[in-house]
């Protein structure tokens, strides 16, 4: 289990009455907790990361979310948006990947819980009541991991059916771990759609520690698709290594033999992006990976990505793998250029028409 990894729990003082963190502090009650006044005195010093971050991954801090929950993905100018919006429930992750993102921004030395639940859903309440059937694409997964703390949040057993029967909402699971047994008999709920970020086995093994097996992501996937829920998979980040070829269309190979390809709503593509100041921090702490040993050019949005053609052929690989493994899917790619969209695709969207079709996938006919 991994929240047996959680060894110190930070409270913030605002945070003390509200139920998840009763319930936090029930399901770890040998866990030291050190009141704080205030999260702000917390924030680090961002030139000794590679010191602070591993203790970062064991140490919960219970916090309240003061501004809004709901926020628009941050996209990039130059490339195409999904329009997802996320839902800021928690920011940084128990697991641990090398090229996690996430390194390079949590500026507070811990996981950060925001445990006003109640705000996050009567924020959810309003935003429908001033503009219901307007459409709402929202997932839980950009700053951390979905799944990952849910045992002690419990936040999606509340979340999931709220969903249920708006017919213009969906909300995205997304994960690397599998501990849905308790949230499946919710189901049946097609505006709730688990995600899996999916990479070949041996990439899991070398750089998404403490993240589950490729096989039972798949076998999770399979489950939730049984019990009436959308599944969705992201092959991102695609990380090139020599034999990447073989090692993807297995994967792929192994994803169509486990989902139904009618169950799933998308599946997205995007290359590995690195922060220029993440690659010696990879470098320092996960000396083994192979992440940032790879070639890489600086792209407009100042992330360093695989070379263009590099992009391309990976791409085009996968969509003619998928096409074939899963051909109901509908495939994009996660923040890509227009350019690249029409090598691979042989189109490009137009603005706003890859989140319509992103919408039409899981929004009902009214
Ligand atoms: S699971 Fe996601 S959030 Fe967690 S460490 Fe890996 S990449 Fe980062």
């Amino acid at each position: 289990m991994l929240t047996k990894r959680i060894h110190r729990i930070l409270l913030e003082k605002e945070a003390r009455n509200y139920p998840m963190t009763r319930r936090i502090l029930a399901r770890l009650p040998r866990v030291p907790v050190e009141v704080i006044e205030d999260r702000r005195v917390l924030e680090a010093p961002d030139h000794e990361r590679a010191g602070w971050l591993p203790e970062a991954k064991r140490t919960l801090l219970l916090a309240v979310q003061k501004g809004p929950f709901r926020r628009p993905c941050p996209g990039t100018k130059d490339y195409l948006c999904c329009g997802y919006q996320v839902l800021q429930v928690a920011l940084n992750c128990p697991m641990d990947c090398s090229y996690c993102v996430l390194q390079g921004y949590v500026n507070v030395p811990a996981i950060t819980v925001f445990v006003n639940l109640e705000d996050l859903l009567a924020e959810l309440d309003a935003g429908w009541a001033a503009n219901p059937g307007s459409g709402m694409r929202l997932g839980t997964g950009e700053f951390g991991d979905s799944l990952a703390l849910d045992s002690l949040m419990g936040l999606n057993r509340r979340l999931i059916p709220w969903f249920k029967g708006r017919r213009s909402a969906a909300l995205e699971i997304k994960s690397k771990r599998t501990e849905i047994d308790d949230l499946l008999p919710l189901g049946p709920n097609p505006q709730v759609v688990f995600a899996w970020s999916l990479n070949p086995e041996e990439v899991i093994r070398a750089e998404e520690n403490y993240a589950a097996p490729l096989a039972a992501r798949l076998q999770a996937a399979a489950a939730a698709a049984a019990a009436g829920f959308r599944v969705a998979f992201h092959f991102d980040p695609l990380i090139y290594f020599p034999g990447w070829e073989e090692a993807y269309r297995r994967t792929v190979a192994s994803l169509g033999e486990a989902v139904p390809s009618g169950a799933i709503a998308w599946i997205s593509l995007g290359g590995l992006r690195l922060l220029p100041a993440m690659r010696p921090l990879i470098h320092r702490r996960f000396p083994g990976s192979r992440v940032a040993s790879q070639e890489m050019v600086r792209a407009p949005d100042g992330k360093l990505r695989y070379f263009k053609s590099l992009r391309v052929e990976m791409y085009g690989r996968l969509r003619e793998w998928l096409g074939e493994a899963a051909p109901e899917a509908r495939l994009y790619l996660c923040m890509e250029s227009p350019r690249i969209w029409r090598e691979v695709f042989g189109l490009t969207p137009a603005a706003g028409e890859l989140a319509r079709w992103l919408d039409r996938q899981v929004f009902l006919p009214v």
